[in-house]
């Protein structure tokens, strides 16, 4: 997932690559960042928003905000979430963000972020909520300070394996899986130098 890219470069590589992307401000307002699939990128736009404006203001997303101030991490302000055509084929979600603002994007690329989710949550061999949790976290790490993507899963890790020896039944289990996805990603990111 693409890190530590200033908002300028999104609005750049947009009108360079002929990418395009939608993005949502906190007051609701959208703003096309040279879009050439409008109705698309807006639809996919306001879903990725309030994905993550219900895990922000939700108990667990309170709970890893101050899990995250607890390792001496500060999150950048999101400013905005948005949705677009990334430029990279694979990946589900990415943060542009410099040392204080940022914003979290779903990658649209001919694949609606629900298929996406659909696809890891089979094959993780997990609920779709549990992906959208994973997602939503991982871009935050990010914006914790969390960089590469192998320090940035094993933080993860450690929070959800945190998650998982203080809950219990299906919340336990869900943490489980999410700290072994975490494991494993870390693995790859590691071998693949990222
Ligand atoms: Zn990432």
């Amino acid at each position: 997932m693409i890190t530590n890219m200033s908002l300028e470069n999104l609005v750049n590589s947009s009108s360079q690559h002929n990418m395009g992307a939608v993005v949502q401000r906190h007051d609701g307002s959208l703003e096309n960042h040279a879009s050439d699939k409008r109705n698309v990128h807006e639809r996919e736009a306001k879903q990725m928003y309030e994905l993550v404006d219900a895990y922000l203001h939700s108990e667990i997303g309170e709970g890893f905000k101050e899990y995250i101030t607890e390792q001496g991490k500060e999150l950048v302000d999101i400013v905005g979430v948005g949705a677009g055509d990334l430029g990279h084929e694979g990946i589900v979600a990415a943060i542009y963000m410099n040392d204080v603002e940022g914003v979290i994007m779903s990658n649209y690329e001919g694949q609606t972020f629900s298929e996406r989710v659909k696809a890891l949550a089979k094959e993780y061999d997990v609920k779709e909520e549990t992906i959208v949790e994973y997602v939503i976290a991982h871009e935050l790490g990010h914006a914790a300070g969390y960089k590469t993507e192998a320090t940035n899963e094993k933080f993860l890790s450690e929070y959800f394996s945190k998650q998982a020896s203080v809950t219990n039944g299906k919340e336990r289990e869900k943490y489980v899986s999410l700290a072994a996805i975490a494991q494993k990603r870390e693995v790859d990111a590691i071998k693949a130098g990222k």
